[in-house]
């Protein structure tokens, strides 16, 4: 392992980023930081992360040639969404390293691969069984019981591609509606809180965790993150410990996201997201080393930087319309202001967000 891009210091590599959303708009600021350039690879034109990078490319993710000239111009690829096509990924891979792994990705963009690979390192999910027709659902229900919750195994995001199951009326309905692509049904999680964890591993080896997150969702969208989260310290602990076990089985190199239900009988494990996370965008304003700055840092093989949180925070998402209210979120002048610039405004999109601080 142990790939650095160039001796350090590393001034001036170029840095490729998969996709060019908000998240790469915010590991390419905070790269420019570090002195690096980035290259954003994104099929839209004028993407969130291309207006703050040095390079970009607008093409799509099955232009094998845009492909190849881009790794061909960067140093080291990383990615700030996880469903990137493997053929993608693999013509990449001819040119350039990427990380966090092919591999850790793969584990995160199959619902089905990701719960086998949790419980086979004896972390607790909710209970789960693979969807591939009619049968197999009705098999599923019998043993998880009603309500339970069918996911789309890939390409589920901020709630959709998920519906929740409480009659075993108009079955065949619901399959045909996700078009027959294999799922997972889970039974539904009496949890009595939504957390999260930023994690971090270095080539190095080292992992660094943040203080996890309490969530709250509108519509299956995150809208806000207290830090810190109202849990015991060792719910706290398990949360950090479950992170570094999972990070050191994928040798992984980079920043996770892993989304948790506290219970009464302990954390469930519902999601990990190989990359930087919405819920941990309170980083920003928390703590000296946000999430972004410390996945640069893991893949280019610098140190993991100091992650300890130095104040509380509210982070609220600006979504769609909020935008036009901004004057409210920004008044009291304790709110850090963080904007995508996005122009066009829909219901739901994630066009900014704030980070309120409160006395430690
Ligand atoms: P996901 O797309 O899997 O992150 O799910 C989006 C949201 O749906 C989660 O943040 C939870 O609020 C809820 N959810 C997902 N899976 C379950 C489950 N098995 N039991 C209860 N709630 C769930």
């Amino acid at each position: 392992m142990n790939q650095k891009i160039k001796d350090s210091p590393i001034q001036n590599s170029i840095i490729g980023i998969l996709g060019g959303g908000q998240l790469g708009r915010m590991l390419a600021i905070a790269a420019s930081r570090l002195g690096y350039k980035s290259h954003i690879f994104d099929p839209n034109i004028n993407s969130p992360a291309s207006q703050v990078s040095t390079f970009s490319t607008q093409a799509s993710y099955d232009n094998v040639q845009a492909l190849a000239s881009f790794a061909k111009s960067v140093d080291i690829v990383t990615y700030e969404f996880e469903n990137i096509p493997t053929d993608a990924l693999n013509i990449i891979e001819k040119h350039a390293s990427i990380f966090p792994s092919k591999e850790a990705l793969f584990t995160s963009q199959d619902r089905l691969v990701e719960k086998q690979f949790l419980t086979s390192l004896g972390l607790k999910t909710a209970p789960f069984q693979n969807i591939e027709n009619i049968n197999d659902l009705n098999n599923a229900l019998d043993k998880i019981g009603i309500p339970a919750i069918l996911k789309t195994r890939r390409l589920g995001y901020d709630g959709k591609g998920q519906v929740k199951i409480n009659d075993t009326n108009n079955l065949d309905k619901i399959l045909t509606q996700f078009h027959n692509v294999p799922c997972i049904l889970e039974g539904v999680v009496n949890f009595n809180m939504e957390i999260s964890i930023i994690g971090a591993r270095d080539q190095f080896g080292a992992v660094s965790c943040y203080d996890p997150g309490e969530n709250y969702h509108e519509n299956g969208i995150l809208k806000t993150t207290l830090v810190p989260a109202k849990i015991n310290q060792k719910t706290s602990t398990d949360a950090v410990l479950l992170t570094g076990k999972i990070l050191n089985e994928l040798d992984y190199i980079g920043v996770i996201g892993v989304e948790l239900f506290v219970t009464d009988n302990g954390l469930l494990i519902n999601e990990i997201a190989p990359r930087v996370h919405n819920s941990g965008h309170w980083t920003q304003n928390g703590c000296l080393i946000d999430q972004f700055e410390q996945h640069i840092r893991a893949i280019v093989g610098l140190k993991l930087g100091d992650g300890k949180r130095h104040s509380n925070i509210e982070m609220i998402n600006i979504l769609g319309d909020d935008f036009k209210k901004l004057d409210k979120f920004v008044k009291d002048g304790k709110s850090a202001l963080h904007l995508y610039g996005k122009e066009d405004i829909k219901v739901g999109r994630k066009m900014g967000h704030i980070n309120k601080i409160y006395e430690f």
